[in-house]
């Protein structure tokens, strides 16, 4: 798993145009177990008004409605460590991977994730990180709204 993966470039795509669109920039992408991206996308919280669409959750729903077995042996490829929602997705949908792209600006459901028996990687990128951070300073109260923190 490196930042070469397409699933990773994909997600890192999205953060960007998370970004571009002033929304908070975090991508995500599934990718199946033959390598196949089965969605991607990026969080959607500022652009819908939405209380949950994290960009796992929007790559999830834009995967659409899929068997448990297409779940089975697929990586989960995210720009940003997973809020607990998110990594309850996962953990649910049973995938076997997840690929964080960082988390320096925030740890989420990692050791969860870890002790359902899927894999963790994080990659440290700093695109990402530096996505983030520009984020951050510029609205700080979105962020934490996006994570469910009082600032
Ligand atoms: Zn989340």
């Amino acid at each position: 798993m490196s930042t070469q993966d397409p699933g990773f470039k994909a997600a890192l795509e999205e953060a960007r145009q998370g970004s571009q669109e002033g929304g908070v920039p975090i991508g995500s992408a599934l990718v199946a177990a033959d390598g196949k991206i089965l969605g991607q996308g990026h969080n959607m919280r500022i652009q819908k008004g939405s209380a949950t669409l994290h960009a796992e959750i929007s790559t999830f729903e834009n995967a659409g409605r899929l068997p448990a077995s297409a779940y089975r042996g697929a990586t989960v490829y995210t720009t940003l460590s997973p809020c607990d929602m998110c990594t309850g997705a996962c953990v649910m949908y049973k995938v076997k991977r997840v690929v964080i792209g960082e988390n320096r600006t925030f740890v989420g459901g990692e050791e969860y994730l870890k002790s359902r028996g899927i894999e963790v990687i994080v990659l440290d990128n700093d695109e990402c990180h530096s996505l983030m951070q520009k984020f951050i300073k510029e609205k700080p109260e979105d962020w934490y709204e996006d994570i469910g923190e009082d600032e």
